[in-house]
């Protein structure tokens, strides 16, 4: 598509939008009276205005029922998990028998590792991203550490090459064939934290299995936003958090992902709990614990019911929106628009003011965009944040910008240029 840098053009392209009326179902801050241009659902996604009647449901439950809401109401709060795993499956493609949603990222990060990360005296290492998100860094060193290994012999990063900022595929690819004998697990972000870069899933997944590795994937910034077929990829195991583009509340709860494959294998390792216990005959309260077929074998905590109703008013608008197939091609035109946009600030200032460190390739971001300001990164951050422009910054000089189909306009993007433009002036 020609893009035009106006706010007639941005306009047309709202008018047609077919996702047009979904801004609509959230709560938008508001800044001087009007909409604030909200760019940081990649960090806490928006309030849909049906997650305060879907919470007062579940109170009203718990006044009316009290215990017996367990069992006794027409969504009885037992199996109220259920109800999000065709929805949830849809977005990570992936079977709903291999999706669940329990506590949150980083300790189901934490839960998962203890089924896939085997290490033995031979095959003990860890493949990852340089620079992914801290917790990660910070799971994965403390996993290794409890199976007696040095954190830097045993997590082999990779970085990108000199003078770049993302990671090349082939690199990622070499370097687990390069470390076919050791490798216990590759374990990436679906996307960087940072720098945006949609990584290729499938082949890192491909070159893991061929190496003889188990493979699995921090998904935070990745489920709800970009297309995944986590069961076609065999892809082991993967984690996500529910409070960024999936607009389910800070803290919201997390869902898992573990490749059918595995359903059978009673060599896994896992950390059990009673939720996770045979449906049918958890309440027999026997010693001895025997799994539930599927993710929900890998529950360990009664279900927390009241973040689960949260979860749901938010899969409710992702069905209605025809999830990621429709947001996805919304998603590309949005992105690419800012993208536009600050190109043609770049060139009306004759200079690289903003370089865009994500890639430009569509396969290879989702609605990030992380720009490095040549000069001033703070003081332009500052002058968004006083116009109403809420981005993200990360120090020393990014500032991320997140436009999200379901709640942001092509006008939320031109006025985010906009307040860029200025703040260079
Ligand atoms: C946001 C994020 C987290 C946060 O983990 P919590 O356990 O929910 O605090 C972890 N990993 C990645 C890659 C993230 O982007």
């Amino acid at each position: 598509m020609n893009f035009e840098n106006t706010p007639a053009f941005a306009r047309q392209l709202d008018e047609k939008d077919p996702l047009w009326l979904f801004r609509q179902l959230f709560l938008i801050p508001q800044h001087q009276g009007k909409d604030a241009v909200y760019l940081c659902g990649n960090s806490l996604g928006l309030q849909p205005k049906s997650s305060a009647q879907h919470i007062a449901g579940q109170l009203k439950v718990w006044q009316d029922y009290a215990v017996e809401g367990w069992f006794e109401p027409e969504q009885p709060w037992l199996t109220y998990h259920q109800q999000l795993k065709a929805p949830l499956a849809r977005i990570v493609g992936a079977l709903p028998q291999e999706v669940t949603v329990m506590n949150s990222l980083t300790v189901n990060l934490h839960l998962l590792m203890v089924s896939f990360y085997q290490p033995t005296k031979k095959r003990y290492k860890i493949l990852m991203e340089a620079g992914a998100f801290p917790s990660d860094q910070y799971a994965v060193e403390s996993q290794v550490r409890y199976h007696g290994f040095a954190p830097d012999d045993a997590i082999i990063e990779i970085h990108p090459r000199a003078g770049e900022s993302t990671l090349h595929t082939e690199d990622i690819t070499d370097a687990i064939n390069r470390n076919s004998d050791v490798l216990a697990l590759v374990l990436f972000s679906g996307i960087n934290y940072y720098t945006g870069q949609f990584f290729d899933l499938k082949a890192i997944a491909h070159a893991g299995h061929q190496a003889g590795a188990y493979v699995g994937f921090d998904l935070a910034h990745a489920a709800g936003n970009v297309p995944l077929n986590l069961h076609d990829w065999g892809v082991d195991f993967a984690t996500w958090c529910s409070y960024k583009y999936m607009n389910s509340g800070p803290g919201g709860i997390s869902g898992i992902f573990v490749h059918e494959k595995h359903f059978h294998d009673a060599e896994l390792n896992r950390f059990a709990g009673w939720w996770g216990y045979h449906n049918d005959t958890r309440f027999r309260m026997t010693p001895g614990f025997k799994p539930e077929f599927g993710a929900e074998g890998w529950q360990v905590s009664t279900s927390p019911i009241l973040l689960m109703a949260a979860h749901k008013a938010a899969l409710d608008i992702f069905e209605q929106a025809g999830s990621i197939p429709a947001l996805r091609q919304k998603s590309l035109l949005l992105t690419a628009y800012l993208e536009f946009l600050i190109q043609e600030i770049n060139a009306q200032q004759g200079d690289d003011l903003f370089r865009i460190i994500t890639p430009h390739n569509q396969q290879g971001r989702g609605c990030q965009l992380s720009v490095i300001c040549k000069h001033n990164g703070k003081k332009i951050f500052d002058h968004l944040v006083s116009r109403g422009v809420i981005g993200d910054w990360r120090e020393p000089d990014v500032i991320r910008l997140s436009p999200v189909p379901l709640y942001n306009s092509f006008t939320d993007v031109f006025e985010a240029a906009q307040a860029l433009a200025e703040a260079v002036k």
